[in-house]
């Protein structure tokens, strides 16, 4: 963090009377857009987006599977999720823009895990009595209406295939209107709604500085040497967020590791039918119809091997391994034997940022004064960025807006102790 001495060419003034912005957003991702957006829509304050890349969704964003489902551990994170829902599910009223690029398709989502009976009740209750539409619906009524699946639960071994043995659930969660949006079309609509509102943004420069005055943040150091002065400034670098916390000298409390997450897109038959998103808890992988209909996105299982660390977010192999192919192909076959693959295989490979103390984001201000964060999203930020923004941007305004979440902004909070998940990154 650059001190006061070393401010350059820029000289500081007063907190609220002189700086250029009240709020610089680093990262214009789906995360930093919400953020700016929620702050712009509900204040008259002046808010700056800066970003490295040449246009939103270039990093983790661009590669989302963009599901938006509410089931979570936490009740709070199932409202926060169902209200960020909600606004994907009215993109054109939550933006304000009268031809969004983004829509919300509904497939509703299937878990097939491996839950007791009061176990699976408890999950119902907490989704329905947080607003979320759901059912509990029993073996045979699955099959009915997705006849290609197979409903085994026993987790799979991926080093001991052979002993795999099939053990059939009988009963499982399924939420009514849990659906996809499109992750680069909302982040291109957030940023124009976010402009609409008077935000400047700004791509193609980045922020290699934080800059300080006596222990407070007072804004950044862009890569052409210009100094923008903030009274906040909110690190939603997604994967890059550590390097701006070091930046900063903050937020050395929770490991958040940028990890490289492998998709499989298979080609399938127009003629197979409508497949509900399906969370496979015997891999912990997942399944989506891709928008188009004419391709079958495959989330590859969750196992170390396929989920590579990474100090480097510039620099990742973008293609899947062949083996995470082939292993993932075989787990989705395993899920739904009933399902004809046609055509080619291809893929892609994205960053989630996990937090590997609960896999939940770190939200609010930092220990460092004058900086907020919005890291860690693991593989849920793109379903709760509408919230998020507004969570952020509520704590800043102190004003209140439509399809704001009833959860406590302090929530995500950098002090707060590990929060409850179900283990692995569904949380
Ligand atoms: C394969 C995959 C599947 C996923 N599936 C889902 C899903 O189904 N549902 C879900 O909810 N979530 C999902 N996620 C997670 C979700 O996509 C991410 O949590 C979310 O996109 C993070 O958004 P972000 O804005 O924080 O990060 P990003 O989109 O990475 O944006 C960060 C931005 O910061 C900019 N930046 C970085 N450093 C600097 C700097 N120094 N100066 C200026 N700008 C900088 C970058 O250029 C970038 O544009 C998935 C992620 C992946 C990778």
């Amino acid at each position: 963090m650059a001190a006061d001495g070393d401010l350059g060419k820029t000289s500081v003034m007063n907190r609220r009377s002189s700086a250029a912005f009240d709020v610089v957003v680093i990262g214009g991702g789906i995360i930093g857009s919400a953020v700016a957006y929620q702050i712009a829509r509900r204040s008259d304050m002046k808010v700056m987006v800066v970003d490295k890349a040449d246009g939103p969704a270039t990093g983790s964003t661009g590669a989302s599977v963009a599901i938006s489902r509410c089931r979570y551990t936490v009740p709070e994170v199932v409202r926060l999720a169902y209200c960020s829902q909600l606004a994907y599910r009215s993109w054109g009223d939550f933006t304000g823009l009268d031809d969004p690029i983004s829509d919300y398709t509904q497939f509703g989502a299937l878990w097939v895990f491996d839950r007791t009976q009061s176990e699976l009740k408890a999950e119902y209750e907490r989704l329905r009595t947080n607003g979320v539409s759901a059912e509990i619906l029993g073996r045979a009524e699955v099959l009915k209406r997705w006849p290609e699946l197979d409903l085994c639960v026993e987790p799979i071994d991926f080093g001991d295939l052979e002993q795999h043995r099939c053990r059939q659930g009988s009963s499982f969660l399924f939420e009514n209107e849990a659906g996809i949006a499109d992750p680069a079309g909302a982040n291109v609509d957030l940023v124009a709604a976010a402009r609409t509102q008077g935000v400047e943004v700004m791509f193609g420069t980045g922020v290699v500085d934080v800059l300080a005055k006596r222990d407070r943040v007072i804004g950044v150091r862009l890569d052409n040497g210009d100094e923008i002065h903030s009274d906040l400034v909110v690190n939603a670098a997604g994967p890059w967020c550590n390097r701006i916390n070091e930046m900063a000298g903050a937020q050395k409390r929770w490991t958040l590791t940028p990890t490289r997450i492998q998709l499989i897109l298979r080609e399938w038959s127009a003629s197979d039918s409508r497949l509900p998103i399906t969370f496979d808890g015997s891999t912990d992988g997942c399944y989506r119809i891709e928008r188009g209909g004419s391709q079958i996105l495959l989330v590859s299982p969750e196992i170390p091997e396929f989920m590579e660390p990474t100090s480097d977010p510039d620099h990742f192999e973008v293609n899947p391994d062949r083996n995470c192919v082939e292993t993932t192909l075989a787990a989705f076959q395993h899920r739904a034997p009933g399902v004809k693959h046609a055509g080619t295989t291809t893929g892609l490979c994205g960053l989630y940022t996990i937090n590997e103390q609960d896999s939940h984001p770190i939200v609010g201000p930092s220990e460092v004064e004058g900086l907020w964060l919005a890291n860690g999203f693991s593989g849920h930020g793109f379903k709760l960025a509408p919230g998020i923004g507004a969570m952020v941007a509520r704590s800043i305004t102190g004003n209140t807006a439509p399809f704001d979440p009833d959860t406590n902004d302090d929530l995500f909070a950098l002090d707060r102790a590990p929060l409850a998940t179900s283990g692995g990154v569904f949380a």
